[in-house]
């Protein structure tokens, strides 16, 4: 099989901040993966997460290494495919541009969109939350009224764990609050910025305001503290950082009460569908979630969506320069096309 690689630039419209850092554009990877005649996509995006970073540059580079490799396989081989990246240690987001290739080349090999391949149901995908980043009370209002705009929010996520500390964090929570629909439901991500004394006093905060459950409220390293928050049982803790793949699940079961599994974490669907049963038989929560992925990768994402609790890919939808077209929302949730593979296809020659 042949592979090739370039990358692309995607810019947001609304630069998203976090506790960590502020991203205004991307730099991302796209990979075709061809053989018999079909052509298979995958892709993979620059991310930077608890203390770990990968560039979608340097992602090419590792790719290229090993296509003379890669050239010698079927994309049936998925087994050998998964065996030779992990000899070769490519790291997650390599893994996931070349696995989601491999699963767009079978599916329109075989004519089927991956989540009829898989049997699932897109009535069960649950509402995709969006996104509200670290800002000013009056800029965190003005962002949700704009995600009004072009969305119908049913579920918002807002991020907490502000460098100016939970004052900060309540003040621009509540002026998100204050313009929220009513009937709207909360989560909150506070990307591991809070130490345990403001994670307690915040937890409960929440709790008192409706958040339905916060995700990392301490940094990737601290499990044993969440496990603390978790066994006080004021909300739900889930965690993102901590969680990257398969052997993180069985040790974070008694710590927290779900995971957010992101296929540039994990390494691709192969691992992400593995992960979704592990996380089920450990008793967790599931939601999948997303880095300035485009709606490549969100596509894929939502090939799984049924077999999510939560659903946080809305990074395409903050997207002004997109170059695919793929998954769209009906009603607040994302739902794959009914196309062969990931159902994506170059916007310039997409029919909408
Ligand atoms: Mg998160």
């Amino acid at each position: 099989m042949k592979v090739e690689t370039s990358l692309f630039t995607v810019h947001k419209r609304y630069a998203l901040r976090i506790s960590r850092g502020t991203r205004a554009q991307s730099e991302n990877l796209w990979l075709r993966l061809s053989h018999d005649g079909v052509e298979g996509w995958g892709e993979a995006s620059s991310f930077s997460t608890g203390g770990k970073r990968q560039e979608a540059a340097q992602l090419k580079r590792q790719i290229e290494a090993i296509t003379p490799k890669l050239s010698h396989c079927s994309p049936w081989d998925h087994q050998q495919i998964e065996q030779l990246m992990r000899s070769e240690q490519l790291p997650s987001g390599a893994r996931t541009a070349i696995d989601l290739a491999l699963h767009d080349w079978m599916g329109k090999k075989l004519g089927v969109p991956l989540w009829k391949l898989w049997g699932l149901d897109c009535d069960r995908i649950p509402p995709v939350s969006v996104t509200i980043g670290i800002s000013s009370p009056e800029a965190a209002q003005e962002r949700l009224r704009a995600w009004q705009e072009t969305v119908a929010v049913e579920v918002i996520k807002i991020k907490l764990g502000s460098p100016e500390g939970i004052v900060a964090d309540q003040a621009m929570f509540s002026a998100v609050e204050d313009v929220a629909p009513p009937e709207a439901r909360i989560y909150v991500d506070a990307n591991g910025g809070w130490n345990l004394a403001d994670a307690i006093a915040m937890i409960g905060w929440l709790r008192e305001r409706g958040v339905e459950y916060v995700e990392q409220p301490l940094a990737e390293g601290e499990e044993e503290l969440m496990g603390e928050l978790k066994a006080r049982g004021t909300l739900p803790i889930f965690a993102d950082e901590s969680c990257w793949s398969l052997t993180d699940i069985p040790k974070l079961a008694d710590k927290v009460n779900g995971i957010n599994i992101k296929l540039m974490k994990c390494g691709g669907l192969t691992e992400a569908r593995r992960m979704v049963e592990t996380a089920k038989a450990c008793g967790l929560q599931v939601m999948f979630g997303c880095y300035s992925d485009s709606v490549l990768l969100n596509s894929a994402g939502a090939q799984l969506a049924p077999l999510a609790d939560y659903l946080d890919l809305d990074s395409h939808l903050n997207l002004k320069d997109d170059p695919f077209a793929g998954a769209q929302l009906e009603d607040c949730r994302l739902v794959p096309r009914d196309l062969p593979g990931l159902g994506v296809v170059r916007r310039d020659s997409a029919v909408e």
